[in-house]
């Protein structure tokens, strides 16, 4: 059997759908697969989004795949000094309200295919090879072996990427790059706000944080990243001591595991080749930071998916035509990559001493009131590093 479309889209997370969704609407002809049977499920994420990304992609709210609004963020050092910032006062990544991934990346999915995509679920992609035209993919589904012919080929296949690298991009993250996370979704957790997301920072997870972003009364997704490089101990051994050590999750029971890895060493400078795109945390588009990978991702989708239906329009799908992606991708999210990068590799410096004596400095601090030159010279005055580390963002 072989299937002829315009674009293909291969991975239905929320920045295939959201690729899918934007080619279709500019008129393409739009495949998307996935391998799942189920759409969004099992999650690998903690589900935390900023209203204001949503809001940049053009989506409503929706209660059914909302869990939880939030009103802030409470950073918690190694001797459990906080810092709380809240979202109305400080534009915060992650910080606006808690999906539930399964039933919002179907949905994501549903707007694409309401936009003319076609779907096909429980399809995995095996290879593909480049024709005059485009490529020439194969795939499976139920035991079933065919090919799809595409112009263009957009890789959307999550943090394990196989499609760049079979169109010749060298998207392979390094492991210093590239976090381990495992989380429980839990109940019975006694959060002493419910309100907020909780970050850890330090020993407790090296390289990384742990968290726990809260679900419901007394639901929450408490997990953790690590990097191989900076411990011997799994990103799930690490877990289960922070669940054991946390007055928050004593008496808390685990309903779910997710482990996952989490691409966090910025975008690679190519993200696309002769009729191929990526998007997603196949390109990194994540938050090195945070990790927080959705609205970045769906980001980088909407250009991608734009682009190649114009690119479809016009019958060139040509690298030189599809770099322009690249381009909007430094504009749109690339700059703040760089600098959350510039701002990781600082705290990579801290030790949990350091850490304390930040959280201390700032404990009381009004961030509303303060001006970014008043933080900056706080901080510089605890942490003198930071203006080497920091200094060009100052
Ligand atoms: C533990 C953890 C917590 C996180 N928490 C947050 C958070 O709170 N907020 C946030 O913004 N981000 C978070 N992230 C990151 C976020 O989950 C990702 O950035 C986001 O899912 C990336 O979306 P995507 O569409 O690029 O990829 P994915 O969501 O990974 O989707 C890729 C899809 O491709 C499909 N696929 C793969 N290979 C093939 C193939 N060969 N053929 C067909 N289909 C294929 C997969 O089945 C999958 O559905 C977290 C990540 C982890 C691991």
């Amino acid at each position: 059997m072989l299937i002829e479309t315009d674009i293909l889209v291969i991975g239905a997370g929320p920045a295939g759908s959201t690729a899918a969704k934007h080619a279709a609407l500019g008129e393409a002809r739009v495949l998307l697969i996935d391998k799942k049977s189920e759409i969004g499920a099992p999650k690998r994420c903690a589900e935390g989004v900023s209203n204001g990304g949503l809001e940049s992609l053009g989506i409503d709210k929706n209660p059914r795949w909302i869990t939880k609004e939030l009103d802030g963020v409470r950073l918690i050092s190694p001797q459990g000094i906080e810092v709380r910032l809240t979202s109305d006062k400080v534009d915060l990544p992650e910080a606006g309200c808690i999906l539930e991934r399964k039933v919002f990346d179907k949905y994501m999915a549903m707007d694409a295919a309401r936009a003319g995509a076609e779907i096909k679920i429980k399809t995995l992609a095996t290879g593909m090879e480049k024709t005059s035209e485009g490529y020439l993919i194969s795939a499976e589904s139920m035991g079933q072996v065919f090919h799809i012919k595409a112009k263009i080929v957009i890789a959307a296949d999550g943090p394990e990427s196989k499609v760049a690298r079979w169109g010749g991009l060298n998207t392979t993250f390094k492991p210093k790059d590239m976090e381990s996370a495992a989380q429980f979704e839990m109940v019975n957790v006694e959060m002493e706000d419910n309100n907020c997301i909780e970050f850890y920072f330090g020993s407790v997870a090296p390289g990384g944080y742990a968290w726990i972003f809260p679900k419901g009364e007394d639901i929450a997704n408490v997990g953790l990243g690590v990097l191989s490089t900076k411990t011997d101990k799994s990103a799930y051994e690490h877990l289960l001591d922070f669940v054991a050590s946390n007055p928050a999750t004593y008496n808390a029971q685990p309903v779910e595991l997710n482990v996952g890895g989490d691409p966090v060493g910025g975008m690679p400078k190519k993200l696309v080749h002769d009729s191929l795109m990526i998007v997603g945390d196949a390109a990194g588009q994540v938050n090195p930071l945070t990790g927080g990978g959705i609205i970045s991702g769906m980001t980088g989708g909407m250009i991608a998916g734009k682009i190649a239906a114009e690119a479809i329009k016009e019958g060139d799908f040509n690298k030189k035509k599809l770099q322009r992606y690249e381009k909007e991708c430094q504009d749109a999210i690339g700059k703040s990559i760089n600098k959350y990068l510039k701002v990781k590799d600082y705290m990579m410096t801290l030790s949990d001493d350091e850490l304390d004596s930040i959280a201390k400095a700032f404990q009381d601090t009004e961030f509303e009131n303060i001006s970014t030159a008043e933080l900056v010279k706080k901080l510089i005055k605890v942490s003198p590093k930071a203006l080497l580390k920091l200094g060009k963002m100052f």
